[in-house]
């Protein structure tokens, strides 16, 4: 019985302390609506930031994420956007600022794939892609840090993608994009360190969503086995990535691409 209290008690000051990690922060998370976006968001209501879900075009998942942060006694807001297009990210801003008062964080998450040969590619696929995926992410960040520049503190995430780091094969459009975000995260980190903001990127691997849904049984399990770990990694292992790098624990941590591939590349 005496143990089985210790033991609460230790369960419980973990909890809170997990609690703390991120309290009184604001945070957007942009294509928060599903995915590895949705259990950023999750994960951040856990540690106690305030949550601005950014999607482009799923009301009802948006909804879902929101409701989740609510079952945690989280705090939460949608702010309905498409990231790809300058103006918008400006508004995106605004909004969050008129809500909020302050944006600690921001997590530019969203992000589309396109498998298929760079040959066939056309105009509107190479747009789409690099639009979403890097310009989406500068546009917003180019706002976001207007702001925390002038509070001297802030903390920017991209995610990116372990093939923005060795190319993938058929995926040349979106290993180019997630590139391109990996360099932007160093530079930035660099041109913005002495205003007190970091800026890391994590690099996931296979991660289980709707992203990978297109493959087949055997495609998924083919793919497992070329993974050490053996296996697709869950969103909430991002999430909680993300808590460090937005938290206090990794307060010398800037300009990092820290991959979660589970030994893939
Ligand atoms: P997903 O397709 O499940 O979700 C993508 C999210 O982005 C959705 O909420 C969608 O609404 C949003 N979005 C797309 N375009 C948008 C736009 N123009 N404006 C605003 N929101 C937009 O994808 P996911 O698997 O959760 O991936 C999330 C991020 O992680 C992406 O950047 C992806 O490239 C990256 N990633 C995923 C994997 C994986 O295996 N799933 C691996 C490496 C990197």
């Amino acid at each position: 019985m005496v143990k089985f209290s210790r033991e609460l008690d230790n369960n419980y000051l973990l909890l809170n302390k997990n609690m703390n990690k991120l309290s009184n922060k604001v945070a957007l998370i942009t294509g928060a609506s599903r995915g590895i976006g949705r259990a950023i968001a999750i994960e951040f209501a856990k540690a106690g930031a305030s949550v601005l879900i950014n999607y482009s075009s799923d009301d009802k998942g948006a909804e879902e994420t929101l409701e989740e942060i609510k079952k945690l006694n989280g705090y939460g807001a949608i702010i309905k956007g498409d990231i790809a297009k300058y103006d918008t990210c400006q508004k995106i801003v605004e909004e969050a600022l008129r809500l909020m008062g302050k944006l600690d964080i921001l997590v530019n998450n969203a992000g589309i794939s396109k498998i298929g040969l760079f040959m066939d590619a056309t105009e509107e696929e190479i747009n789409n892609v690099i639009n979403t995926n890097l310009l989406g992410a500068m546009y917003l960040t180019k706002h976001v840090v207007n702001h925390m520049v002038s509070r001297k503190c802030g903390n920017v995430i991209n995610i990116s993608s372990m093939w923005g780091e060795v190319g993938a094969s058929c995926e040349v459009l979106y290993s180019s994009s997630k590139g391109g975000l990996n360099l932007f995260t160093k530079a930035l980190a660099k041109e913005i360190a002495p205003s007190n903001i970091r800026v890391n990127c994590i690099a996931p691997g296979v991660i289980n969503t709707k992203m990978n849904s297109f493959l087949g049984e055997e495609e998924k399990k083919s793919l497992e086995e070329e993974i050490p770990l053996g296996r697709f990694g869950d969103s909430s292992e991002i999430g909680k990535l993300a808590v460090f790098l937005a938290s206090e624990d990794s307060s010398y941590i800037t300009g990092q691409v820290i991959r979660a591939d589970g030994g893939f590349v």
